[in-house]
């Protein structure tokens, strides 16, 4: 139904313009629901930020640095990072997307995760574009995977596949919301497995998520990928918290 509905609101979105998700107007961004006043106030993450997390420093780096937490705790991934700070406009939209089935809102994230991938990474090393999967009693009660529509996008524009399958989560987590770093790493300890590990060995993978707050779920991610063969493994959301 929720696919039906998406489909139907790209339909009506070919026929009539849009309103702007930030400030109502029409959009004059072809196709998209943000338009370009309300693109260009975003606050983008491209500066100034740790190697492996891209967790912005406060002032600015004079060289490449590592954050206290990753020195603390070096993560599995090789590197991540988030286009966009999680405020205002897209910590609206991130919200509708993952709760209220604005899917139709992909197009306009994916362009800040495009954005920050082809800046900051050598995306042609990439072999495959794989999502944070959902444990099956979330998919259930939501019926679709944010990541893994927010992941086909991005794939389809870097003409690269997208695997769904490899990766999953089998067990149920807690949300992370309230908990502090080291819960958060706890809770999702040997919460994901690869199922077909003949797909990841040797590759080049970058995950996607909607949100990274610590990156604890990311990296948790990485760990499994890396145990099971993969060469790489890079990570990009939307925003960071
Ligand atoms: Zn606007
Ligand atoms: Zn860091």
């Amino acid at each position: 139904m929720k696919l039906l509905n998406y489909a139907g609101q790209m339909l009506c979105d070919a026929v009539y313009p849009r309103e702007c998700c930030g400030c109502g107007r029409l959009s004059d961004r072809t196709g998209r629901h943000l338009c370009w006043s309300c693109f260009s106030q975003i606050e983008l993450l491209h500066s100034d930020l740790c190697e492996l997390c891209g967790n912005p420093l406060t002032g600015s780096a004079t060289s490449a640095f590592v954050c206290g937490y990753c020195r603390k705790r070096k993560p599995a991934y090789d590197c991540a990072r988030s286009a966009a700070k999680f405020t205002g406009v897209v910590r609206e939209m991130l919200h509708a997307f993952k709760y209220k089935d604005a899917l139709w809102q992909s197009a306009d994230l994916v362009d800040l995760m495009q954005g920050a991938l082809t800046a900051q990474f050598d995306y042609q090393a990439i072999d495959v574009v794989m999502p944070v999967p959902l444990f099956k009693t979330r998919f259930r009660e939501r019926s679709y995977n944010q990541s893994y529509v927010l992941a086909r996008e991005l794939a389809r524009r870097i003409e690269r596949g997208v695997d769904g399958r490899s990766l999953q989560r089998i067990r149920h987590t807690d949300t992370q919301t309230h908990y502090n770093a080291t819960q958060r790493k706890k809770n999702i300890s040997g919460a994901f497995a690869v199922v077909r590990s003949e797909w990841i060995r040797g590759r080049t993978i970058l995950l996607v998520d909607d949100v990274m707050t610590t990156g604890a779920t990311l990296s948790e991610c990485a760990t499994e990928l890396k145990r099971c063969g993969a060469l790489r493994v890079y990570a990009i959301s939307v925003a960071r918290r």
